[in-house]
């Protein structure tokens, strides 16, 4: 059986990386039936306005909950649907669940909070992606400016591809933003080339922006940044009250992080905007 294949590989390989989770392989298998069997869901955490402390955006946090492995995180299956292939079914699938989502807090009389999902280059770099995402916004009949483009600087590697792409995207109407951002290979040149509305500041900058001069120093010069290019700026992995003393006094306008909430499943999040609103 698969599950004795994998005990196999388990004391074969014995390396650092299967210690934790099972055998890859096994995982593959998996993951090829967890839409069928709808075992994933999008979670989601607010985005919130520093200033007045308002939430006008979230972000889909995608997980998976397999009946023998249970909850296994983003960071173990998205590498392994990235290398196989799979993310293209996944990562559509999340794009469809976001636009149901939209279609269904604006039928309940949640209207204008957006919705950020994580695009992976792979995704990004299809030539299709566009269609992907109007076809997505025109079932569920959704307004082009509540959905948000999360990609890294690692989808921008080929210039004249991303270009194309991205002014395709902002035809629609969606709004882009570069993830994890500070943290890729990308120049500053592509900020004046791509048409991106947001700035996502990577949390490994702000952990540490208390303690540490150089990150403080990153984290101010990427505020400054985003205001002297019209961007919107927001912070990832805002834990403490501290950071967001810093943040605010630097003028960033939003912060996402368990400060605020932890990624929440749709129905406690739509209570949470229900009550706000
Ligand atoms: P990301 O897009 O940078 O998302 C932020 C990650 O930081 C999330 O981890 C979130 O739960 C976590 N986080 C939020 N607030 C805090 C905080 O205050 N402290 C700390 N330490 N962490 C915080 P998660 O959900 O495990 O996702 C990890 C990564 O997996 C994401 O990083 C994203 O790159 C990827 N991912 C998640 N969902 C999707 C998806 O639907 N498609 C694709 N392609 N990638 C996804
Ligand atoms: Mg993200
Ligand atoms: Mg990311
Ligand atoms: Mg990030």
């Amino acid at each position: 059986t698969v599950k004795k294949a994998g005990g196999v590989r388990y004391g074969f390989y014995h390396n650092k990386m299967t210690q934790a989770f099972p055998d890859k392989m096994i995982m593959e298998t998996h993951l090829r039936r967890a839409i069928e069997l709808n075992e994933l869901s999008l979670h989601y955490q607010p985005q919130v306005d520093l200033q007045n402390g308002e939430i006008s955006s979230v972000e889909a946090l995608l997980r998976w909950n397999n009946r023998k492995f249970g909850a296994v995180p983003p960071s173990e299956f998205i590498p392994i649907a990235e290398d196989n292939g799979l993310i293209h079914s996944i990562g559509a699938w999340v794009i469809d669940q976001a636009c149901l989502q939209l279609q269904a807090w604006s039928r309940q009389g949640i209207s204008n909070i957006r919705i950020a999902v994580n695009i992976s280059p792979q995704q990004f770099a299809q030539a299709d992606f566009d269609d992907i995402i109007l076809n997505a916004l025109k079932k569920y009949n959704v307004e082009p400016g509540l959905l948000e483009i999360e990609i890294t600087e690692s989808a921008m590697s080929n210039m004249n591809a991303t270009l194309s792409m991205l002014k395709k995207l902002k035809k629609i109407g969606v709004k882009i933003s570069v993830d994890d951002f500070g943290t890729g290979y990308s120049s500053l040149n592509y900020l004046r080339l791509f048409p991106i509305d947001i700035l996502k500041i990577d949390q490994s900058f702000v952990r540490e922006i208390q303690s540490e001069c150089k990150d403080a120093a990153i984290t101010k010069t990427i505020i400054h940044l985003a205001h002297s290019l019209g961007l919107e700026v927001v912070a990832e992995g805002v834990e403490e009250m501290a950071q967001v003393s810093f943040l605010r006094k630097e003028h960033c306008q939003k912060g996402q992080g368990y400060f605020f909430s932890k990624p929440l499943p749709s129905r406690e999040m739509e209570l949470k905007l229900l009550s706000i609103s």
